[in-house]
């Protein structure tokens, strides 16, 4: 069979985890967080939904109101030794660290590109919370919460690592799951494809 390329290639790694929207790959640990319309309805009218489609028991840690303003104003150095601390944490919990090498070797790089800079004692103890908050949070809402200063080369070796973990929850049976609202026309046809036997004929 000739490789897949371009649209096909994509639309064929879908298809080889159909019961997988981009938002749950990696789940439980490197997923994102759960899509309200799951939560709600059961299931979610979004294509390609980037939310986490699958069970989660805990709840979700995330920064508050007054974290989120003070992380804003902190210098990028001092953000990246957080994220830095807070993903080799949360993926060495996970189990994750030996697969995760290369993110982590990217991170550690960004991190020493920035010199340190002099911290008063309120930023010090701001950070100190912070550091607490984040080591409860996800992976992925780690990486969410400092994106912006985060290089796209970083954000995209978070990402593979994501794909490369499928969910660990394989539904069974396979199909039942997929919902209406997340295959394409498509895609449809591409998994249950019309006979072959009259283009066939055509081409003899
Ligand atoms: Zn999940
Ligand atoms: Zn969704």
């Amino acid at each position: 069979m000739a490789p897949y390329t371009g649209a096909d290639a994509d639309m064929q790694t879908r298809l080889a985890t159909p019961w997988c929207n981009p938002g749950s790959y990696g789940h439980p640990s490197l997923c994102a967080r759960p899509c309200i319309y799951i939560a709600k309805n059961g299931s979610c009218h979004v294509d390609g939904c980037d939310y986490c489609h699958m069970a989660h028991d805990l709840p979700v840690a995330k920064l508050n109101q007054r974290q989120r303003y003070v992380l804003q104003r902190l210098s990028v150095k001092v953000k990246m030794d957080l994220v830095l601390e807070a993903v080799r944490g949360g993926l060495h919990r996970e189990g994750l660290t030996d697969q995760a090498e290369s993110l982590l070797c990217l991170l550690e790089q960004e991190a020493s590109k920035h010199s340190q800079q002099a911290s008063h004692r309120d930023q010090r103890r701001q950070v100190y919370d912070l550091r607490k908050a984040l080591s409860r949070m996800t992976v992925a809402d780690t990486i969410h919460a400092v994106q912006d200063v985060l290089p796209e080369h970083v954000i995209q070796s978070f990402q593979n690592l994501r794909r490369a973990l499928l969910p660990s929850v394989v539904p069974d049976p396979l199909f039942p799951m997929i919902s209406k609202c997340e295959l394409s026309l498509k895609e449809a046809l591409a998994l249950f494809p019309a006979p072959q036997a009259a283009a066939q004929m055509w081409i003899l």
